[in-house]
């Protein structure tokens, strides 16, 4: 798919950003490009599209400018799973560690019901933890996590096999 490489080459990559060392995939840029933002959710779309798909988990910060426009395209609700204390209803919440220390994610009870079908999205899967704290909160309500969708894998941090049988889809890589 053609499309895939325009993606990849649109996304900027900031050298020692936010500390030394880390090479950081910066998407904004693709936000720039209409064509290759386009691109993007379409390929989520063309996926997820007669799925059963109910509910689009989205992370914060990055999962809440992919994951809305998937969900209204396949008609699904949109949920976000929020860093802590800026849901302002009852929420569940999961601690889950970090490169260093440990962070925790939450999502507004009653936003999905036992059996529903959720993907979750973020920009980005480098050690798989985040995305593995949201597998955790969507399946102690009983929703079923058909798949992970990010829009950049980093392959050598083994974050998939994290994830244990629930796939991970992902428009781009760095190989
Ligand atoms: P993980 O939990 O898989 O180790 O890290 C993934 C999380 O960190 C995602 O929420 C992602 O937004 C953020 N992240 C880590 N590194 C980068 C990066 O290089 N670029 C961007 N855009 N996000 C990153």
């Amino acid at each position: 798919d053609d499309r895939i490489a325009k993606i990849a080459s649109s996304i900027r990559v900031i050298p020692n950003f936010p500390k030394p060392g880390v090479m950081f995939q910066d998407i904004t840029t693709l936000l720039l490009d209409p064509r290759a933002f386009r691109d993007t959710i379409d390929l989520f779309v063309e996926r997820y599209k007669g799925q059963d798909i109910s509910v689009v988990a989205g992370i914060e910060a990055r999962g809440f400018i992919f994951g809305p426009p998937v969900a209204l395209a396949i008609g699904a609700k949109f949920v976000p799973m929020r860093k802590p204390n800026k849901l302002p209803g009852e929420v569940i919440s999961e601690e889950y560690t970090l490169e260093y220390g440990a962070d925790v994610m939450e999502m507004h009870v009653g936003a999905v019901q036992a059996g529903e079908r959720a993907i979750i999205m973020d920009d980005l899967i480098a050690t798989g933890g985040t995305l593995c704290a949201a597998i955790k909160l969507l399946e102690r309500v009983g929703v079923h996590v058909v798949e992970c969708a990010c829009v950049i894998e980093l392959p050598e941090l083994k974050g998939r096999d994290r994830l244990g049988d629930r796939p991970l889809d992902r428009t781009s890589c760095l190989e």
